[in-house]
């Protein structure tokens, strides 16, 4: 199989990387172009102009972009080149409809999309450990079977289209609750005036551990934000949460209320910093 990439950002990057370590990966594009040749000299694959150029030269792509009308600009794009037969595999964290639009985009030329968002971070994207959530037909599941497992280390079929994106966001509210909580626990330990390294070594391996916890809370030891999974990109991802809870006629406190701090950190100008960076706002408290 012939696999594009689309998409060369902090997950992309690594994710191509990895399809070309499976044999895999044919060509990639970037919207900043210089990224995509950049790459495709290092690992000797293509990189064509344009997507439409992109779409027909292989059997499958795989898009990592940011937003909802990226994904349906970028699918649009591909729609007019990729062959019957082929799959878009779209890794983006969008909603569920998006999911649904970009599958009636590609259905009347007989391609496949699976909406595979993904979760384990920019370290996930890189050792290929990912957990990926997969919605779509059963049929491009099976067949995409090689380009997930070259990408992540579980790898989920949920149901028919969309159903990737609605586990994804599920995974996106707790994600919320808990980087609360690890910055809020870490200003409370600065605070108390404990060493804040062996917080980290200590309660790493407690109870209250979770992936943030070990993999962030050192961001906030030494007070730097590097993206990092971006403010801007887990604000996008709760508003998808706060509509899809809408539809119930439910608002969902925790993910109203770290939407409110999201939206103080772009207007402080922290909007590409790492999630991690609600510290800041948890360390203010401390400071009145
Ligand atoms: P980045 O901001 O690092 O990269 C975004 C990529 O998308 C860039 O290559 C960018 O191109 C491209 N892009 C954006 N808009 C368009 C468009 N309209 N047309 C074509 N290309 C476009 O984001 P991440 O890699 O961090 O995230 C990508 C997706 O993965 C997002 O949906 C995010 O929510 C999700 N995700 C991120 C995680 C993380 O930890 N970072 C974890 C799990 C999921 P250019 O280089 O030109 O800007």
């Amino acid at each position: 199989m012939r696999v594009g990439f689309v998409g060369l950002g902090a997950m992309g990057m690594h994710m191509a990387r990895n399809l070309h370590r499976a044999g895999l990966l044919t060509a990639v594009w970037n919207r900043t172009p210089e990224k995509a040749r950049t790459l495709a000299g290092e690992l000797n694959v293509q990189a064509p102009a344009t997507l439409e150029a992109l779409g027909a030269s292989v059997d499958a792509v795989v898009t990592c972009v940011s937003a909802d009308s990226d994904v349906l600009e970028v699918v649009s794009e591909l729609a007019k080149s990729l062959k019957s037969g082929a799959i878009v595999l779209d890794s983006s964290t969008v909603s569920a409809e998006t999911a649904r639009k970009a599958a009636d985009i590609l259905h009347p030329r007989s391609v496949e999309f699976l909406d595979c968002p993904v979760s384990g971070g920019t370290e996930g994207a890189r050792d290929a450990t990912l957990a990926i959530m997969v919605g779509g037909s059963e049929q491009a599941f099976e067949r995409a079977g090689p380009i997930l497992a070259a990408m992540g280390k579980t790898v989920t079929y949920f149901g028919p289209t969309g159903s990737g994106q609605a586990a994804k966001a599920t995974n996106q509210i707790m994600c919320a609750g808990i980087i609360e909580a690890v910055s809020e626990a870490m200003a409370f330990a600065r605070a108390q005036g404990l060493p804040l390294d062996k917080i980290v070594d200590t309660l790493g391996k407690g109870a209250g551990s979770s992936w943030y916890f070990v993999h962030r809370a050192p961001n906030m030891v030494r007070g730097a934000y590097p993206a990092g999974f971006r403010v801007r990109l887990h604000e996008k991802d709760l508003t998808i949460c706060r509509d899809m809870a809408a539809r119930f006629g439910v608002a969902l406190p925790v993910v109203e209320r770290m939407l409110d701090e999201y939206a103080e950190l772009v207007a402080r100008g922290y909007g590409d910093e790492d999630i991690s960076a609600t510290f800041r706002l948890k360390s203010e408290l401390f400071e009145k």
